[in-house]
């Protein structure tokens, strides 16, 4: 039996963290929406494979228990005690580490697709939940829809459609730990967002009051580091869009056009500045 599942990107229209549980945790506050810049997860489950593999097009992933599409596969085999490998390929598209949480959309990739194979029945929360034991971009990936996400990721409530527009995606050279970056938050430094403000404008379909709202509490903090983050913003800017910011904890910039003959001038302008750049729509699952 087999299934392939897509693995779409995610970006952070809003993102706070307001603390940190004491067991060293973050909690998160953010708004959260899906792209169709995707990676593709072809999945084979089968009496006969006795083990979970994993196979990729990219030389920058572990393929061992490190990978998270493994974990994936790996929890709901042991949870549901199922006799059958499986035979994890992907084909991957999204950039690793970069903000875009790849490995958790593969992750969620995976626990969708098995929960098919296997017929276990499970409801987007109870994968979710399920999920969030690998990663807390997880949870999301299960939905990939744009949604209000809060506690330690698990909480998905979906805001619906946003309003009409399109997306420049840049991806500096560098490549971003997300545990460096939460180390360095100073909490009584920490630039608070209007998330709900954010929630507020996407339901009532509001453009201008969207992106006046946005912003990343992790933007300064990464941005410090990789000062390339606030030189690309500038670009974006100044080519045409009508915001741009950093997405999770980098280092990858976004930016944000109405009219789809804006964005492609500025995803234009800025290839001669910065070597991967992608064009994209918003996706939903729902
Ligand atoms: P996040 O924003 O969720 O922290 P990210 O988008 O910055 O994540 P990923 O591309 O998910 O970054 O990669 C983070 C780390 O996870 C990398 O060091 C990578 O080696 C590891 N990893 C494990 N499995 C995968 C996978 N299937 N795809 C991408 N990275 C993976």
């Amino acid at each position: 039996m087999e299934i392939s599942e897509k693995a779409p990107a995610k970006l952070n229209f809003s993102l706070d963290t307001p603390f940190r549980h004491q067991n060293g945790e973050q909690e998160w506050k953010m708004v959260m929406i899906a792209v169709d810049l995707a990676d593709y997860v072809h999945i084979k489950t089968s009496k006969k494979l006795k083990e979970i593999t994993v196979k990729t097009d990219s030389g920058f992933l572990p393929i061992d228990q490190r990978n998270l599409a493994y974990q994936a596969a790996k929890k709901l085999k042991e949870r549901y005690q199922i006799d059958a490998g499986v035979e994890i390929v992907i084909d991957k598209k999204i950039p690793v580490a970069a903000g875009m949480g790849g490995g958790s959309s593969d992750a969620a990739a995976v626990l969708r697709g098995l929960n098919t194979l296997w017929n276990l029945g499970l409801s987007k929360a109870q994968l979710a939940k399920i999920g969030l034991e690998i990663d807390s971009d997880v949870p999301f990936c299960v939905y990939s829809e744009p949604a209000l996400v809060t506690g330690k990721g698990e909480v998905v409530t979906p805001i619906g459609d946003l309003p009409p527009l399109k997306l420049i995606i840049a991806k500096p050279r560098d490549s971003v730990s997300t545990p460096s970056i939460l180390r360095r938050i100073d909490y009584n430094a920490i630039e608070h967002q209007d998330v709900e403000g954010v929630v507020e404008a996407i339901k009532q379909k509001n453009y201008s009051q969207m992106i006046e709202k946005m912003g990343n509490a992790l933007e300064p903090i990464t941005a410090d580091r990789h000062p390339e983050i606030l030189k690309i913003k500038q670009k974006m800017l100044t080519f045409g869009c009508d915001v741009a910011q950093m997405s999770g904890s980098g280092p990858t910039v976004f930016g944000i056009c109405q009219k789809a003959s804006r964005a492609q001038h500025v995803y234009n302008s800025l290839r001669g500045f910065c070597k991967e750049v992608y064009i994209v729509s918003p996706y939903s699952m729902s």
